[in-house]
């Protein structure tokens, strides 16, 4: 029977790479198996690394970013607009071998989160689905710590006092976590890409207030001028 199962299983194999076959989503060369960039794409990613952004006189984040927000990685990001969950899977892969070089110190994941309204008309959060990536790297679990109350809208389109308007009371603590304290706890906080960085900074702050010892942000993408 196991014999008669696996058979299968390798059949469906063959049937699935005849009819989706791999390919990097960079030069579009075809895989000799199931990876997201082919070996020569692999190594002219430019990763851009870790830094630290101060958020108040006494509270800071270390932002690590994969890559820049370039071809391909930008396709991949915007394909969420389009309700695509595939490119977010397959950035999901890149975000979780870079995690592996970084050997980050965390007690918990959180989720950038999106207002349910968005999330509603998406069908899915990108950064938990990055999240759900990282988890079996990291070996902590994944905590819906906030919640979103505002869509936020863009940055760059706001004057100075929109800007700080735009970002007010976007996140709070999500009420359903009655047992879950986030008291002297390393958060690593996930989203998919870095712009201005005002909304992790945001979210960042309103862990902190509520007792977080630290707080990081790993994103795959960072917009670098
Ligand atoms: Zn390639």
């Amino acid at each position: 029977m196991i014999k008669y199962v696996n058979f299968l299983e390798r059949i469906l194999a063959i049937i699935t790479k005849v009819l989706s076959p791999p390919y990097c989503v960079w030069c579009e060369n075809l895989l000799p198996n199931y990876t997201v960039l082919c070996s020569v794409c692999r190594e002219r990613v430019p990763v851009i690394g870790s830094c630290q952004v101060f958020l108040s006189s006494t509270r800071s984040m270390a932002v690590h970013a994969y890559t820049a927000y370039q071809e391909p990685f930008d396709r991949l990001i915007q394909a969420k607009l389009n309700g695509q969950q595939t490119p977010i899977f397959q950035l999901g892969t890149l975000i979780a071998e870079y995690v592996k070089k970084l050997s980050l110190e965390c007690d918990m994941i959180v989720p950038v989160p999106l207002h349910w309204q968005r999330n509603m008309w998406r069908g899915f959060n990108q950064a938990e689905i990055l999240a759900q990536s990282i988890a079996p790297v990291v070996g902590k679990p994944i905590i819906t710590a906030l919640v979103r109350h505002k869509k936020t809208q863009f940055q760059s389109a706001l004057s100075a006092t929109q800007r700080k308007e735009n970002v007010t009371h976007i996140f709070s603590l999500n009420k359903r976590l009655r047992n879950c304290s986030l008291r002297n706890k390393r958060i690593l906080l996930i989203d998919d890409l870095y712009t201005t960085g005002v909304t992790a900074q945001t979210a960042a702050l309103e862990l902190y207030k509520h007792g977080a010892q630290s707080v990081e942000l790993l994103v795959v993408c960072k917009v670098v001028n």
